[in-house]
């Protein structure tokens, strides 16, 4: 450090440990940024960068940021990614030479809790990855609710699982220890489907660190094999190294289990727009905005989570099924919830910032009245049946006595700072009344002592004032400089007054300044010593905000089926899903109800497997097929679904692939991609998935296309045996119908009137024999020579099968496209050109060659 001064070397030291955090170093009132953070900070900040003597011939770059007004910086630059390390002075400021310095806490975009960066709808996960004996352990927390989870998956075969958890969970963190074998793909995944997420890095993680796990879990939450624990058991030591507070709110650890949920991969979540639609990523025209009736935060999360992670279990669906019905019939019941509901605050992140500490009076008044609207959520569920309700019911734990306490404790409405009183109320603390009569008492005397200085001076104007630096004074005009009696002391001239101070005065001035300075101070001690015995109700208080966001949550989901009419489906076994007059729950939203024509649906093993869909475009199939993917998911939610009556069975995936791909990264093409997501659902579908699959093979020529559409319906249909729907334009494909018994054609009713042809959206039995691509075009306002032109076209083309696709021999393409696997290169092969293939030209001689030559085209 040789040329630093003293306080740059102790920067120097300080920065050296946090090398991946911008430093805000604290001198006096401001955070202070030097040498490259203060270059990326006023970059980024958009403050001004100036220069500081730092001991060497040159000055070095500098920028700072007021302390008060800190937390809109901060939140800025994590908001972009960066991490922030808060370095206080944590000595006596007073004291001479330098102050001791110590960084408090850092703040990353995984574990902020500024209320400005979280978003009351959203969690705020923070993930690590850590890869070991070929396992990759996910560890992620939120550490603003307390919730904390871990998951298991093969490096090699489950690594598209592990990146679409990713997806769900949207961490705006990702921790990396040490080398991952899938590094940089990870990486893709992440820039293309993460929002602005950053990367922190680890080394080995400890064994010590394993100490962590007892402290937090109990026993049999924690995990088991070696390597879940030491990954868990490093984010834990991320949490503390970072936010620097005992975290007892994280106190209960969950395993992912992904044999307990319906899995969705990234495709199929992003393109049913679940919970974040696909033009911006946010709640507006998705599933999740159509059934969102929460009324509090706690419950609007939770109810994304159960649409992300429907369940499997028939007896579990048929619980939320049972309260959502017991609360749609009980409209008193409904009602009550409804307005208890709408006091209840962000508990889960009230806890935490009690917890960590920088809860402020305004947050224990928001907990006070969240608190006190308990008893009447309980209340109308008093006479609850249904077993979710019931449990709710017994395990919603009043608090009065903190309801009390705060209520005595706290006023009403206080200020938002800590440090400046007026949080305690009157009647909580004798001395604190006490110090307040005196502080009261002594303006009283203030007003007395100035009028008694006005009388025996007989100084009309003199008053009495206060200042920051010279205390109360008393301040006479020039004019009346006379009059002013020997025992006054000067102490400053201004420009049309004097100012002075007398013993009295500066007596007074102990008495009320200490008296002030005492309540604040005392006040701040109360506070906090209430804020501690609070947080020793953390832990049931957090259980029992567990029960109100399941309450809400369940509550939402028989708002939204009571007012669009939705019904309860049937849960069954035997692998059939039958929907009667089912609606699509977004697109009938947006159009007006009556306008969307309900459809049918029958799938099962036996004898209607796969449908295959054909149908002019804009007809209605991708809405078709979307409806059945989203009506099976909401039925597995546990939530009333927009049919007449149906029944279903739970699938264990729903796979997608509808619409253009929007994944045009590294110079794949839209076909590659395509065939990718494809590849993946052949690998991964099982008996038990469902498979929408709209128009694949498009990106290709129309042979290619044709055959690799068909030859997957094969394979689907004697390898995997998953419930299928299969949109087309391929008219050809619907003899694959005479093949098979699981197959079954369906089209979309067209009524043609004249030249006018108009969709009725009602998908019925049997396959299309018109495109109508040219209705469409006319529809879409393509001008009429063309389409007139377009019309002629087709007829010429109609008259002269051979150019016809129509026409191909469609046998000879079933037995040639059998297995997926086979590949495409021979199946349209002519026999002349296996015949040549076939010979062995190196071993025959030139007369052989001739003759076969002779022979060959004799044949053809
Ligand atoms: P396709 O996939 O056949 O090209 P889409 O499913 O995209 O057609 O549907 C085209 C439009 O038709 C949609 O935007 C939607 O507004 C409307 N539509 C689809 N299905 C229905 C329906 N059942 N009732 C009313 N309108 C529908």
């Amino acid at each position: 450090m040789a040329g630093y001064t003293p306080m740059m070397a102790q920067y120097k030291e300080i920065k050296s440990k946090h090398p991946d955090e911008i430093l805000f170093f604290r001198l006096g009132d401001f955070y202070e940024m030097f040498f490259e953070d203060a270059q990326l900070a006023s970059r980024e900040l958009e403050i001004t960068l100036t220069g500081r003597d730092a001991g060497l011939p040159e000055r070095i770059p500098m920028c700072g940021v007021p302390y008060h007004a800190s937390e809109g910086y901060i939140t800025k630059l994590i908001n972009k990614g960066y991490k922030v390390a808060i370095c206080e002075q944590t000595g006596d400021v007073k004291a001479k030479g330098l102050v001791k310095r110590e960084v408090i806490k850092i703040i990353t975009p995984g574990t902020v809790l500024s209320e400005t960066v979280l978003s009351d709808a959203n969690n705020n996960y923070i993930a690590l990855l850590y890869e070991d004996d070929g396992k990759t352990t996910l560890a992620g927390a939120d550490i603003s609710t307390g919730e904390c989870f871990y998951g298991i998956y093969d490096s090699d075969t489950r690594r598209q699982e592990l990146f679409d958890q990713l997806y769900r969970l949207m961490p705006p963190e990702i921790i990396l220890v040490e080398a991952l074998s899938f590094n940089n793909e990870l990486k893709e995944f992440c820039n293309l489907r993460l929002n602005h997420c950053s990367f922190s890095f680890m080394k080995e993680v400890s064994l010590d660190d394993e100490e962590l796990l007892n402290v937090h879990f109990d026993h049999n939450e924690q995990p088991q094999s070696t390597y879940a624990r030491k990954g868990t058991a490093a984010l834990l030591r991320y949490l503390h190294d970072t936010v620097k507070t005992d975290l007892t709110h994280l106190n209960r650890l969950t395993y992912l289990d992904s044999t307990e949920n319906l899995i969705m991969d990234t495709y199929t979540l992003r393109n049913l727009e679940i919970t974040r639609n696909l033009r911006d990523g946010g709640k507006k025209d998705t599933l999740l905005g159509v059934l969102d009736f929460t009324r509090t935060a706690m419950g609007s999360r939770l109810l994304k989570k159960w649409l992300e992670y429907p369940l499997l279990n028939i007896g579990q669906i048929n619980a939320r099924q049972a309260a959502i019905s017991e609360l749609i019939d009980t409209f008193s019941m409904r009602n009550q919830l409804m307005e208890a509901l709408k006091e209840v605050y962000d508990f889960e992140r009230l806890l935490t910032r009690i917890e960590v500490g920088t809860a402020n009076a305004r947050d224990l008044v928001s907990l006070r009245l969240s608190l006190a609207s308990l008893p009447k959520i309980k209340e109308s569920l008093k006479d609850a049946k249904s077993d979710l309700l019931c449990q709710a019911f017994e395990n919603i734990e009043l608090y009065d006595d903190v309801v009390n306490l705060l209520n005595h404790a706290i006023v009403d409405t206080p200020g938002i700072s800590l440090r400046d009183g007026g949080i305690i109320k009157e009647g909580y603390h004798k001395e604190l009344d006490e110090l307040r009569v005196i502080a009261r008492d002594s303006r009283q005397m203030l007003q007395d002592m100035e009028q008694h200085e006005k009388d025996t001076t007989g100084i009309k104007s003199l008053k009495i004032g206060y200042n920051k630096v010279f205390g109360y004074y008393i301040e006479v005009t020039h004019s009346n400089a006379a009059s002013v009696p020997e025992y006054y002391i000067r102490k400053q001239t201004l420009a049309n007054a004097e100012r002075y101070i007398t013993p009295d005065l500066k007596e007074f001035e102990t008495k009320i300044l200490g008296a002030q300075e005492k309540i604040v101070s005392l006040e701040y001690q109360l506070f906090v010593e209430i804020r501690e015995q609070i947080k020793k109700l953390i832990y049931r208080i957090q259980k029992t905000a567990r029960q109100v966001a399941k309450v809400d949550s369940l509550y939402s989901l028989s708002e939204a089926a009571s007012r669009y009419n939705y019904i309860c489906p049937k849960m069954n076994t035997n692998g059939e899903i039958i929907i009667k007059d089912g609606r699509h729950p977004l697109v009938e939203r947006i159009l007006e109800r009556e306008l969307f024509v309900p459809n049918d649906t029958e799938l099962n093993h036996h004898e209607s497997e796969i449908m295959v869909i054909t149908g002019p475009n804009m007809a209605g199939k991708s809405t078709y097929m979307r409806q059945v993917a989203l009506l099976t998911l909401m039925a597995q939610v546990g939530s009333f679904i927009p049919a007449r009556e149906a029944s279903i069975t739970p699938v264990d995936r729903i796979f997608t692939r509808i619409g253009a791909s929007d994944d045009l990264v590294s110079g794949q093409s839209t076909f590659m991609v395509e065939m990718n997501e494809v590849a993946q659902i052949l690998k991964y579908a099982t008996k038990k998935s469902l498979i929408v699959l709209d128009e694949i093979g498009r990106g290709t020529s129309t042979f290619d296309g044709m055959s690799i559409a068909r030859a997957v319906i094969e394979y689907v249909r004697d390898k995997i045996g998953a419930k299928t729907l299969f949109a087309t334009h391929y008219h050809e494909l619907t003899d694959l119908e005479n093949y098979s018994e699981r197959i079954k054609n369906y089209c979309v009713a067209v009524k043609e009137r004249g030249s006018e042809v108009v969709f009725l959206r009602r998908i019925i039995q049997g396959g299309a024999d018109k495109s109508y691509g040219i209705h469409v075009a006319k529809l879409a306002g393509l001008p009429k020579v063309v389409t007139e032109r377009a019309k002629k076209i087709l007829a010429d083309l109609e008259a002269e099968p051979t150019k016809q696709i129509k026409h191909m021999d469609t046998k000879v393409v079933k037995e040639k496209a059998i297995s997926a696997n086979e590949g495409m290169s021979s199946l349209f092969a002519n026999p002349l050109n296996e015949q040549i293939l076939a010979l062995d030209v190196m071993s025959m001689t030139p007369l052989e060659a001739i003759n076969k030559l002779y022979q060959l085209q004799q044949e053809a």
